[in-house]
């Protein structure tokens, strides 16, 4: 159920609603919006009582809501969400947001190094894993705590922000202290209560939609992350499991309008492990750009042959200069900027 309050509603009317919604035993969710405020309600187990809602000041009208998904759908907020990370950069506005950077912050000289190259390209994100979900246990596994300090020492040398994942509930608090976005990984986009405790978060989170899951699955798990009251989340298309062997997974660009036909959420696509081939992160860049996408995540490394994870398909430094400039353009004729 959402509570539509009328255009002129004060704070008052609105806090009203919230507080006799939380009376009842259930959660209350003010979404402002450019003409109106609307209040999702969570918690309840089934219909909740429309006339004593629809009897209070500066409401409007009581609607149900189709979706099992209430607080990320369109029917709760019309108009995009935008996510302000300071310093004039945003997630969902018309400047695209672009975060560039190593698949795994290897050391303070690579991950400095590759950031000055991504800044001087202008990237204003660097992502980096401090914390690494590894096919195998034998594999690199971040350099945890002591990474998550270079990432806090190149956002003040650079001014760039910092994504990061957090892999479990201990590294999401230092993440979280370190960090201006967590990042979700697809093999914990279903962890339900990692999920949860990022909704806890005051930090938006970058959730990363999983290798197997549907676009229902992806809203229901961002779902988790705003019943908890973190309303900033960033989607983000890293491609899907199917049988072809071409690439490392299929980019479903298609979910791009998918996305922004059922939610108000930013949606970002990662070519990087979308393809897992250097050579297809440009285009796939572009093309991910031109369907509407609201930024990218792309994986740069100096030294690729060398990397400790996901060389093969993290780009140069010079490419992702070209990429930068290609995609610029294509921005500009959907009227978005970078
Ligand atoms: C990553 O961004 O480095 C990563 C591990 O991505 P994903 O969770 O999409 O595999
Ligand atoms: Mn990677």
């Amino acid at each position: 159920m959402l509570v539509m309050m009328k255009t002129h509603a004060t704070d008052e009317e609105i806090g009203a609603v919230c507080h006799k919604i939380e009376d009842m035993g259930f959660k209350a969710h003010p979404i402002p919006g450019i003409m109106r405020t609307a209040i999702g309600i969570t918690g309840n187990q089934g219909p909740v009582e429309a006339a004593v809602l629809e009897s209070l000041p500066g409401v409007a009208e009581c609607v149900p809501v189709s979706k099992p998904y209430k607080l990320v759908g369109r029917e709760l907020k019309e108009e995009r969400t935008v996510i302000d990370l300071g310093d004039g950069v945003q997630v969902g506005g018309k400047e695209l947001a672009v975060i560039a950077g190593p698949c795994a912050v290897e050391s303070r000289e690579q991950a400095f190094a590759i950031a000055a190259e991504v800044k001087a390209a202008g990237a204003r994100l660097f992502r980096g894993g401090a914390y690494k979900a590894r096919t195998s246990p034998y594999s690199f596994q971040g350099l945890e705590e002591e990474g998550l300090k270079i990432l806090r020492d190149i956002r003040a040398e650079f001014g760039l922000k910092i994504v990061t994942e957090a892999i479990d509930q201990e590294s999401l608090d230092l993440v979280e202290q370190y960090a201006d976005v967590i990042q979700i990984g697809a093999r914990n986009m279903q962890n339900y209560s990692l999920l949860k405790k990022a909704g806890r978060s005051r930090r938006p989170v970058l959730l990363k939609r999983g290798m197997s899951s549907t676009l229902d699955e992806l809203l229901m798990s961002a779902e988790y992350i705003l019943s908890e009251g973190n309303y900033n989340v960033i989607l983000c298309e890293r491609g899907v499991r199917t049988f072809a062997d071409h690439t490392r997974n299929t980019l479903d660009l298609s979910v791009v309008p998918a996305v922004q036909r059922l939610s108000h959420l930013p949606i970002i696509v990662d070519p990087s492990h979308g393809t897992g081939r250097r050579d297809k992160v440009i285009p796939m860049s572009r093309a991910a750009i031109a369907v509407g996408a609201d930024g990218l995540i792309i994986e740069v490394h100096n030294n690729p042959d060398k990397a400790l994870s996901d060389g093969y398909q993290s780009i140069f430094p010079s490419d992702f200069k070209q990429l930068m400039d290609e995609i610029r353009q294509i921005a500009a004729l959907l009227d978005r900027s970078l």
